[in-house]
């Protein structure tokens, strides 16, 4: 948890959303950087977000969907996620906030909050979808020598979803 929003937060978050932005994600969280606090930032169809410790409050709805991450380029898979969401936060002035969100926003949210609990799409695959891309990344992973990829190095591939995230 961060206990309180200081300068130093400030300056991750927005070191978050350079990477962020350079990788041409729509979400990034702290563990993705190398950084142990409960920090993500979002900007899905042009609102941006910096929630500080994010909790799912509430939830509604189950829709499958397909997703990436920028910790494991181009790996995809298909994932059931609430269909909308109510997230608590703080804000990067420390005020709490509430944020509600549906598809591709909830999609995100949860997304990105699963990382600050060191959870990844890939552990809601079976164990052969999980093993065939854990397979495909681990062909591709010398490309990608950061922990998210090299704006350099994409769009090699045709495939393009909404986002990773
Ligand atoms: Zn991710």
């Amino acid at each position: 948890m961060v206990e309180s929003v200081t300068d130093d937060i400030r300056a991750l978050i927005s070191d978050m959303f350079e990477t962020m932005y350079a990788a041409e994600g729509i979400g990034l969280a702290a563990p993705q950087v190398g950084r142990t606090e409960r920090v993500t930032v979002m900007d899905v169809e042009g609102a941006k977000y910096a929630l500080i410790n994010p909790e799912i409050v509430a939830h509604q709805g189950t829709v499958r969907g397909e997703e990436g991450c920028l910790s494991i380029p181009d790996i995809f898979g298909e994932v059931d996620r609430a269909t909308s969401v109510t997230v608590r936060a703080v804000d990067e002035n420390g005020r709490d906030i509430e944020v509600e969100g549906s598809e591709l926003l909830a999609r995100c949210l949860q997304h990105e909050i699963d990382h600050l609990h060191g959870k990844l799409f890939l552990d809601y695959l079976s164990v052969l979808k999980r093993r065939a891309a854990l397979a495909k990344w681990d062909k591709f992973k010398a490309d990608y020598p950061g922990y998210i990829r090299k704006v350099a190095l994409e769009r090699h591939g045709a495939h393009h979803s909404e986002g990773e995230l």
